[in-house]
This record gives C-alpha cells, sequence and structure tokens, in this order.
C-alpha cells in the first residue's frame, strides 16, 4: 500500500471509519502512522450505512471501493414518498454518471471499510494499529504533539489526527468549542430480517417517507431492513425500545399483523454541532472529532471520509517536504466551511422537510421534491448535491490549489475516469 518512506510519523486516535481512511492515505504517501484505538476489537456498530457516489470515487483511488462493493448493497436510486399515497419523487443516481465512476449509493455498514482496511493495515510495516490504547488528551509542542494513554504513558509523533468520534477526548482536552445545537427530537432505529420489499411494488433500497402522525426512513443493507422513527415527546427510551413499542411501529409499517424479528435497536440524540478550529498546532482534527450532524441524508461519516483523504494529503505533504504548513491550515479551515455550509445545511433541510410538525411546510417540501424529480435539470443537480459529488469538487479545488501540478494532470483527462489522489 505504502509509497517511499519518510521519517515523519503521525499518530491517528481512534480506528473508525475516518481514522482509517486517513491512516490508509498517509500510507500510499509513505508516512510511518500509528493508530490508537480505545477499543481491544473494532466493534461492529450499526451506525452510518450509505457510502454515497463522490465517497465511492474517494476511496476508489485507495483501492477499497471494489472490496467494499462485494460486501454492500448497490442502490442505484432513492426516493421520497408519502406514507399514505406512496412514492411522491424518484431520483435515480444513474442521471449523474458522467460525473462519477460509481453512480449509485453503496448500502454497507461502516465497520466493513474500517475492517477492510485494518487488514490492510496488518500487511503493511508502515502503519501499526493498536488496540485497547484509550488517549486521554493531547497537546501540541510547535514542531511536535504528544499524547496521553490512560495507562500513564506518552507517545510524540509529527502530526496527530483526533478521529477520535463525536465525544472526542482529543478535542476536550485542547479546550476547543464545539458550538451549535442539539435537536428536540430522538430516533429509534430497529433493524429487522423481514423483508419490506414484499409489502410495497416501488421501494427503492433507501426512501425517505413524509407523513403527518408519523415520518420515518428506510433503508435496505444486505442482512436486514433499517426503520428510523421519531420517539414521540414524553415517551421514555425504554419505552421507545420495547417490544411493545417496535413491533407496534414495524406493523405499522406493513399493515400486516404478526411478529417481527427485530435483530438491533437504538435510540439516540441527534445534534448538529462544528468545532471551533479543526487545528490546533500539530493537532488536526477531522470526522465527528470536528462535526456532528443529523444522520437523514448520510453525510456524518461520508463527509468525515472528505476530511480524511484532505487533511491526510496535506499532512502527508508537510511531511516530506513537498508541502509548507500553511497547506494543512487551509485544508483545515476548507473542512470546516465543508462541514457547516455542504454537510450542515443540507442535513439540516433534510431533517426540517421530514420531521417539521408544520404539516404546511412538510407538504410544501413534498411537492417541491416532485418538481425537481420532474425536471431532468434540476433533479441531476439536486443529485450531484445529495451524492455530494459537489462536495468532491471543492475537496478536488482545494486539493488543486494546494499542488498546482495535480491541477494541471487533472485538466488533461476525461471527467470520471481520474484518480482522485494523486
Ligand atoms: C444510527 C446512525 C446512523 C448513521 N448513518 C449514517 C449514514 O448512513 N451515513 C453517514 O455518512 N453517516 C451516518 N452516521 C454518522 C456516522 O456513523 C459517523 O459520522 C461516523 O461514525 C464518524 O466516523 P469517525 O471515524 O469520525 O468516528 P467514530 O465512528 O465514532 O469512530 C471513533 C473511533 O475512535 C475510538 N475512540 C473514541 N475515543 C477514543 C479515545 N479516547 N482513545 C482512542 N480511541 C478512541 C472509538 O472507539 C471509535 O473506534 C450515522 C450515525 C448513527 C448514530
Amino acid at each position: 500500500m505504502g509509497g517511499p518512506r519518510n521519517a515523519k510519523r503521525v499518530i491517528v486516535v481512534g480506528a473508525g471509519p475516518v481514522g482509517c481512511t486517513a491512516a490508509a492515505v498517509l500510507a500510499r504517501r509513505g508516512v510511518a502512522t500509528t493508530i490508537l484505538e480505545a477499543q481491544t476489537t473494532l466493534r461492529r456498530e450499526r451506525r452510518a450505512s450509505t457510502f454515497h457516489p463522490a465517497t465511492l470515487d474517494l476511496l476508489d483511488s485507495l483501492g477499497v471501493t471494489p472490496e467494499l462493493l462485494k460486501l454492500g448493497l448497490v442502490a442505484p436510486s432513492f426516493a421520497y414518498r408519502d406514507r399514505r399515497s406512496g412514492p411522491v419523487a424518484t431520483f435515480h443516481l444513474e442521471w449523474i454518471s458522467e460525473f462519477t465512476n460509481h453512480p449509485y449509493r453503496l448500502q454497507c455498514e461502516q465497520f466493513k471499510l474500517c475492517e477492510t482496511l485494518i487488514d490492510r493495515f496488518e500487511a503493511d510495516p508502515l502503519t501499526d494499529t493498536r488496540f485497547g490504547c484509550r488517549v486521554t488528551a493531547a497537546s501540541d509542542h510547535g514542531d511536535h504533539a504528544v499524547v496521553e494513554l490512560a495507562d500513564g504513558t506518552t507517545l510524540r509523533a509529527d502530526f496527530l489526527i483526533a478521529a477520535d468520534g463525536a465525544g472526542s477526548a482529543v478535542r476536550k482536552s485542547l479546550a476547543l468549542a464545539f458550538d451549535g445545537m442539539t435537536y428536540e427530537d430522538r430516533y429509534l432505529v430497529v433493524s429487522t430480517t423481514h423483508d419490506f420489499g414484499e409489502d410495497f411494488d416501488d421501494l427503492c433500497y433507501v426512501n425517505y417517507i413524509s407523513d403527518p402522525a408519523e415520518w420515518l426512513v428506510l433503508l435496505r443493507t444486505l442482512s436486514s431492513w433499517r426503520a428510523l422513527f421519531p420517539v414521540a415527546e414524553g415517551e421514555s427510551d425504554s419505552e421507545a425500545l420495547s417490544e411493545e413499542s417496535v413491533q407496534r411501529r414495524l406493523r405499522g409499517v406493513t399493515g400486516r399483523g404478526g411478529r417481527y424479528e427485530v435483530v438491533h435497536r437504538t435510540v439516540y440524540r441527534v445534534h448538529q454541532r462544528v468545532a471551533g478550529s479543526f487545528r490546533r498546532g500539530r493537532v488536526i482534527l477531522a470526522g465527528d472529532a470536528a462535526h456532528i450532524n443529523n444522520p437523514l441524508g448520510g453525510m456524518g461519516m461520508n463527509g468525515g471520509i472528505h476530511d480524511a483523504v484532505g487533511l491526510g494529503e496535506a499532512i502527508a505533504g508537510v511531511c516530506s517536504g513537498e508541502l509548507g504548513d500553511e497547506s494543512i491550515t487551509r485544508m483545515a479551515e476548507h473542512r470546516r466551511r465543508m462541514a457547516i455550509d455542504y454537510v450542515g445545511r443540507h442535513t439540516h433541510r433534510n431533517a426540517v422537510s421530514l420531521t417539521a410538525p408544520d404539516g404546511a411546510l412538510r407538504q410544501a417540501a413534498l411537492e417541491q421534491m416532485a418538481a425537481t424529480a420532474a425536471e431532468p435539470a434540476a433533479a441531476r443537480d439536486y443529485i450531484l448535491q445529495a451524492s455530494m459529488i459537489k462536495a468532491l469538487w471543492s475537496l478536488e479545488e482545494a486539493l488543486d490549489e494546494m499542488r498546482p501540478a495535480r491541477a494541471a494532470a487533472r485538466s488533461s483527462r476525461s471527467p470520471g475516469t481520474e484518480s482522485l489522489i494523486d
């Protein structure tokens, strides 16, 4: 996996999708990396399950996408539906096939990306993955960074990438602000082996379903369907998670009685927050450690992977001496702007259009979706936004500014066929 080795070392805190991708970018550039992961093994959590076309293009440059495709389910379209009357707007990703090599979403759990990369790291002496290493604090020392571990030891590196998730110990230890808001709603996520495809003729693998009484999201993965429901005000987490509540909600989706096999259930709170800065000297934040958002639209992990590529490239360039230190600052500022202006805005708009208590607002949002899907140029524009291709274009611009030779090489190739990281 690695290119020519240089003498610098980077520590990545967290072996989630963002930390693993950052380590893969660094390995590709020949930078030695130590990943410190608090858990003793990789957890197979059911969290993100959608890889957008732009992210598949990026991961293809790391040689990962072909393996992920074997582990997931290709979703060629996604739909907005009215719970009572059926499909309102269906968006086919083939409409953007001239802009991406992957005109589909891949429904694939995030841990499969981590497992794929960690397997590779085991065969690569450049990347050292250490499980059971909880970081308690990090500090910047001008020309290096230091992490403290729960066992009292310290480690030093040329740069440190904090990819330790929303509760980031690194971000907290640096006292970086994490401003934003917490939504009043809580979401209940239920995974079932029941095949909802048998209940509707026209269900896509990704469906946003509007309803005055109870909106929901229905997503298919390889092994199960996942349904996301709002938790009613006044309903406790344990009530929402109870067998009675889960079965009632699932029966409500199909209108059929019987018992549904449930393989996973969880309730979670939703936030929209961005760190005050993604950089403090030699310490750089990425992924959920830097920004968290509403999961409607599936941009948290995807945006984090874009951070990992941009920031990994900038750090690798500085480690090899090809780039000046200001490249990291510029990339960190670019990623923060994208977290606010792109991921934050898009996911908040999704949340409002699906979950707004005001029926007229929700109805207007659905009608707008129908009008957008019916008009080819508008539909294509919307898909380019929702599938994060426009976010990828911004990342490419930032990478081109950092390495003008890359821009010149890219302009001589046709779109959709290029290696995005080179
Ligand atoms: C139910 C649900 C559904 C979602 N669906 C989507 C979706 O479809 N698409 C999407 O893009 N996003 C989705 N998201 C968001 C997505 O899961 C996150 O954005 C993503 O996991 C962020 O990755 P990360 O690597 O930054 O952080 P994490 O995945 O949280 O990984 C952080 C890692 O750091 C480790 N760690 C934590 N603290 C320490 C420490 N002190 N020392 C060492 N290691 C530490 C953790 O054990 C973990 O392995 C969803 C989230 C939820 C909850």
